[in-house]
């Protein structure tokens, strides 16, 4: 273990800036700590920012009136607000394999013992990708759970996103068109989620199947979709599931037809709501748009941003979370977890939000291809599942060290585990051992836990 002075010095100084100290505090330990982020937190901490050297943070330029991040600033504090966002899923959903998620450490089999192996932790490797100041962890276990892990989420979505775009692009080059429908229907505030996401998924499958669909197909030239399954919910009306629809076609279709499909996509649509006792809403229960510009991010980034914001982290969203409460009608899944981190006397019914989502969207898909899709679009791309997405490593990348399971329990046991990788990205691995030297002994506890089983593979 590394003492090094100017490392430790230089890491207390930089503690207070990515906010992860008081989110800490928030989720960390039992489950009954209230959230005590607040506005003014945030905004100490990004005061600190401009006392930091600035030898290891060229990058970091930040006015703290304005609270200004650069990019790559904004990219490391929304790592950190989506590890807070995981640990207050981890708490909503005890025994959800979410909890075992970049904390749990792979283990390989040790030596054999009547038939036996006993796990034996390989620990957690810290590394950085080449070129770039991009740290992250390796030897651990990922949920790969797109719908209810922020950290795993991003990685998926950034790996569909440019999926996507490929499939989108390939089409278009070989003379095809791509549209994007949006698939709604009418909603109380009375509906539970899981009767009416299954009623919707239901009247979606119906829609793609019959005479009357066949009809379509070749009236329209309609080769294939992708389709997202993605929900919101409101005070004003409770759960708002809904569909959103890459739609290929043989050839690109110009207004008045895409104007005209989308007549007969509502049409179509209306009467298998009407199947499964749901009704449209208004005269358009679907909306159809050529596609243009950023689709695919729009399609990929499922629950993770909201009102397709860009990617502020957490300082900004702690700092502007009063003024958005009241202007952000629909919260998206993670901004259910926002809020229960943002507000603390409220934590409880947001929470209670996000399980019954957790619990109706079990074993729905969030990205679904039309059957022979993939072959015609994206003929040369290997389909990998979001399970593998997350666990899979970055390269070109170089391992900085490796953590003894004493320094992780450290880790976890105060929350820093975002904070370590922005350690990583700015200094060296001294750098990073000096900084877990410095976080508080912990007595042994039921972290970290070490298992040979792949969670992600349950
Ligand atoms: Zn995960």
């Amino acid at each position: 273990m590394s003492n090094s002075s100017t490392g430790v010095a230089g890491v207390q100084s930089y503690s207070g800036l990515l906010v992860q100290a008081e989110l800490g505090a928030v989720v960390g330990g039992g489950a009954t700590k209230p959230p005590q982020a607040s506005v003014s937190a945030a905004g100490a901490a990004l005061g600190t920012i401009t006392e930091l050297p600035s030898g290891g943070m060229s990058a970091g330029k930040i006015d703290p009136l304005r609270g200004y991040l650069s990019a790559e600033e904004a990219t490391a504090a929304g790592r950190v607000e989506r590890y807070a966002l995981q640990a207050v899923a981890r708490e909503a959903l005890p025994g959800h394999r979410v909890g075992a998620c970049l904390r749990w450490v792979h283990g390989g089999s040790g030596p054999k013992k009547r038939g036996r192996g006993r796990p034996v932790a390989r620990g957690v490797e810290v590394w950085r990708k080449v070129g770039e100041r991009k740290a992250f962890y390796g030897g651990l276990m990922t949920c790969g759970s797109v719908f209810v892990c922020p950290p795993c989420a991003a990685k998926i979505a950034e790996r569909r996103r440019v999926e996507l775009e490929q499939a989108i692009s390939n089409h278009r080059v070989a003379g095809g068109g791509v549209l994007i429908a949006a698939f709604t229907f009418s909603h109380s505030r009375a509906d539970v989620l899981a009767l009416i996401l299954g009623a919707m998924l239901e009247a979606f499958k119906g829609f793609k199947s019959g005479r009357a669909w066949v009809a379509l197909v070749e009236g329209w030239g309609l080769v294939g979709d992708i389709r997202a399954v993605e929900v919101t919910w409101s005070v004003q009306n409770g759960w708002h599931p809904h569909l959103h629809v890459l739609w290929f076609t043989q050839c690109p279709l110009g207004p008045e037809d895409v104007a005209s499909l989308e007549e007969d996509f509502s049409a179509r649509w209306r009467v298998v709501l009407a199947r499964e006792g749901l009704r449209a809403s208004g005269a358009h229960g679907c909306r159809v748009q050529a596609t243009y510009g950023a689709v695919a991010d729009y399609v990929a980034k499922f629950g993770y941003e909201s009102e397709r914001e860009l990617p502020w982290g957490v300082t900004a969203e702690l700092v502007k979370s009063h003024a958005k409460r009241g202007r952000r009608k629909h919260l998206t899944p993670f901004d259910l977890l926002r809020q229960a981190l943002a507000s603390p006397d409220q934590a409880p019914r947001f929470l209670a939000l996000f399980k019954e989502y957790v619990a109706a969207f079990k074993g729905t898909t969030q990205l679904k291809w039309s059957r022979d899709l993939r072959e015609k679009v994206l003929p040369d791309t290997e389909e990998v599942s979001d399970a593998e997405i997350a666990a899979r490593l970055e390269a070109p990348a170089e391992r900085l060290g490796r953590l003894s399971l004493d320094d992780w329990r450290r880790v976890l046991h105060a929350n820093q585990r975002a904070e370590l990788l922005r350690v990583a990205e700015l200094g060296e691995w001294p750098d990073v051992l000096a900084f877990v030297a410095a976080l508080p002994g912990v007595p042994g506890g039921r972290e970290p836990r070490v298992s040979v089983w792949e969670i992600n593979r349950r």
